[in-house]
């Protein structure tokens, strides 16, 4: 009796282990999925789907087909390899006939054998064989038929543990809310969130399954572009009651040795105007590397400092740092500006002198890395805040430096170049002004392509630059433990490379390194001390070694397109010819097409668009390396025309209620506040 009680008290708010056949072992290893109540099974979403509506007979597959096929596994068998990197071939019979299915990188993969298994995947059928390729599979567990979902699983948890606990909570779903506002869901016909939820973990036909997909899709874009105008919004609210006025920065242009680019003077302009007015500047500065973007930061610099304000002009590495320091003394000495670099490494006396000089307001223009906005920093009346890379920077830290100054303006600058669409998502927070062309003068870098016999032409005509006095980077992969391809590792390379070119100061940079050794190596580069840096990815974004001509990049295939291009940026700064060498070590045919691609187009825009189409957004822009959330179901580039309509639907929503305070709009403001609470760059 007392069990039958306990039954009819589940709701969604239980532990799962109230659910009956979950006992405490099982629900220790349910736990890591991060699913501890019944209604938390419900945010655990299948990564696919097992179509069990059509058991296709082995004798009837046809060539290319994907297929669902329900047989007893009589044989397995592991391929040449060790470890995981093994393949695994497992033979599977119906009434019809039988079939290989392989599985690649399988060493752990397990099969018992005399049993019922379902395996879903496409097949190829040669010569009256047929061969399934990597299926997704389960147990035969007598399920009926249906659309079953498949759940990332983890040790101990099967697919049938969480399609019960998923179908249990499903029947509780009424107890969820609304989670968008009413109106919303009926001007955008969009199904109701308790309809989406069951039809993504058990859809009951392709196009109610269509239907949930489209709503989640939906909220998540209306979610995030709510809490963006909201935080936007609340930016804006405070006023600066300042504003800097005056011709300081055109005045500084104008005496330049070079005229600014169009595109810079059509930048500068944006930032002017920003500046003039009497709210907080918050603009985002793109532009491909060498577009000259400093100059830019220079004259909003010389703009507030002529209104008798500071500036804080920070950088994600010290030697960062160093470099905008050298630039910007040199320029500013002799318009009698002080500037100053403050550092976490430099010695405790000279710190506090230059803390000093900072407080007191002697110190114009303050110039760091992340120990800029430390707790012991004070300024005595800091306007202008710009940070270079931002995307390394945590949007929180850019932020706690704002709260130093009264609201000053903030100028974020990258060369990564994010398509518009793609930016108008990420960065719907900031205003944005591109700077899409280059200085003239430039000489192009000749980009070439080698493979693995030609290698040596390319080292050599490396090391023929180092002997004309020029400098040069070579960069390899990082080798990941499961990886079956050859790769070249940083320090594998760097020992070879020493061993043959005995006289060549060459010296190795990864990111197991700390943070001051990679300083200490970057320095000695930069001094020229060193004249081949052989490293992994980790060259800084927007090292300037204008003596460097050399950019040459092992395994190229495993790096993206727009990581291939930054690279190519590190060099073609001086006054020489530089060169891109661009080693392919396999020879696939994607890797021939991003070949392709590197040595016909030198415009960082073109070649993001093309690694966008190539790659798909998620894997190049990490969204939670911009403090953004991981987006589950939408695609900011597939879906631009859902996240418009979401746009819409938001604002429309904000101008009768700003503040969501109205009762209507009270489940989208609770959900909203909880799933953006933790981001560091949104404030509701
Ligand atoms: P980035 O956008 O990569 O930060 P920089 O600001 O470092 O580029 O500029 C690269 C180089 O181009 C610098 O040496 C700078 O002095 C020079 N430069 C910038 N603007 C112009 C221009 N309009 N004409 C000529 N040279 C320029
Ligand atoms: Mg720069």
């Amino acid at each position: 009796m007392a069990a039958k009680n306990n039954e009819n008290l589940i709701t969604l708010n239980s532990p799962i282990t109230d659910v009956k056949g979950i006992g405490p072992k099982k629900a220790e290893n349910i736990y890591r999925l991060g699913i501890k109540t019944l209604g938390d099974s419900l945010d655990l979403y299948p990564r696919s789907y097992e179509d069990l509506r059509n058991v296709k007979e082995i004798f009837d597959i046809q060539n290319e087909e994907k297929c669902l096929v329900r047989g007893v596994v009589t044989r397995t068998s592991f391929g040449k390899g060790f470890g995981r990197k093994r393949t695994l071939h497992v033979t599977v019979e119906d009434k019809t006939g039988r079939m290989d299915v392989i599985f690649f990188m399988a060493g752990f993969m397990k099969f018992d054998q005399g049993e019922v298994y379902n395996f879903y995947g496409r097949c190829k059928v040669e010569g009256g064989r047929t061969t399934m390729f990597h299926p997704t599979h389960s147990k035969y567990e007598g399920e009926e038929g249906g659309i079953l979902p498949v759940y990332p699983l983890t040790r101990g948890v099967t697919q049938k543990d969480l399609r019960k606990l998923t179908k249990e909570a499903l029947n509780h779903v009424d107890e969820i809310e609304e989670t968008l506002p009413l109106d919303v869901v009926a001007e955008s016909k969009l199904c109701s969130n308790v309809y989406a939820i069951s039809n993504i973990h058990f859809p009951e036909d392709d196009e109610k399954y269509m239907a949930a997909r489209y709503r989640l899709v939906y909220e998540e874009l209306f979610d995030l572009k709510a809490a963006l105008a909201i935080s936007k919004s609340k930016g804006r609210d405070e006023k600066f009651g300042h504003s800097f006025d005056g011709n300081y920065a055109l005045d500084f242009v104008n005496n330049l040795s070079y005229k600014l680019t169009s595109a810079q003077t059509r930048v500068l302009n944006d930032v002017l105007v920003d500046m003039k007015k009497d709210v907080p500047m918050n603009r985002l500065i793109q532009g491909d590397v060498g577009s000259g973007k400093t100059i830019i930061a220079e004259a909003a610099i010389v703009q507030a400092i002529g209104n008798g304000y500071q500036a804080a002009f920070m950088a994600p590495t010290e030697i960062l740092a160093f470099q905008h320091y050298e630039t910007l003394k040199k320029d500013f000495d002799k318009l009698g500006i002080n500037v100053d670099i403050i550092t976490g490494s430099m010695p405790a006396k000279d710190r506090r002198v230059s803390l000093e000089k900072l407080a007191s307001g002697e110190t114009q223009v303050a110039i760091g890395t992340h120990a800029l906005i430390s707790e012991s920093v004070e300024y005595k009346k800091l306007g202008l805040v710009i940070t270079d890379e931002q995307h390394r920077f945590g949007v929180s830290q850019r932020r706690s430096l704002t709260s130093k100054g009264e609201n000053p303006d903030v100028i974020v600058m990258t060369a990564t170049p994010i398509p518009r669409t793609l930016a108008a998502v990420l960065y719907a927070d900031l205003d944005i002004s591109i700077i899409d062309e280059m200085p003239p003068g430039r000489i192009p870098i000749i980009t070439k392509e080698f493979n693995s016999k030609t290698r040596k032409d390319a080292y050599d005509l490396a090391i023929s630059q180092v002997e004309e006095g020029r400098q040069v980077y070579i960069v390899a992969p990082l080798i990941e433990e499961s990886d079956s391809i050859e790769g070249e590792s940083a320090e594998e390379l760097y020992e070879k490379f020493c061993k043959k070119y005995k006289n060549v100061k060459a010296a190795l940079l990864h990111g197991q390194m700390t943070q001051s050794e990679k300083d200490d190596v970057m320095k000695r580069f930069y001094s020229g001390e060193i004249s081949v840096l052989i490293s992994t990815v980790v060259i800084e974004v927007g090292i300037n070694v204008p003596n460097a001509t050399v950019m040459l990049i092992e395994n190229q295939e495993r790096f993206g397109l727009a990581q291939l291009h930054q690279l190519r940026g590190r060099v073609g700064r001086g006054k020489f010819q530089s060169y891109c060498l661009i080693v392919t070590g396999d020879d696939s045919e994607l890797a021939r097409q991003r070949a392709k691609i590197m040595c016909s187009s030198s415009d960082g825009f073109v070649i993001a668009e093309k690694d966008l189409e190539m790659r798909g957004p998620g894997e190049i822009f990490g969204y939670r390396q911009h403090g953004l959330p991981q987006l589950k179901f939408a695609d900011p580039i597939k879906h631009v025309k859902i996240a418009d309509e979401a746009g819409r639907a938001v604002l429309n929503m904000l101008s009768k209620d700003p503040d969501l305070t109205s009762q209507k709009n009270s489940a989208f403001a609770k959900k909203l506040r909880a799933k953006y609470l933790e981001l560091e760059n949104i404030t509701l």
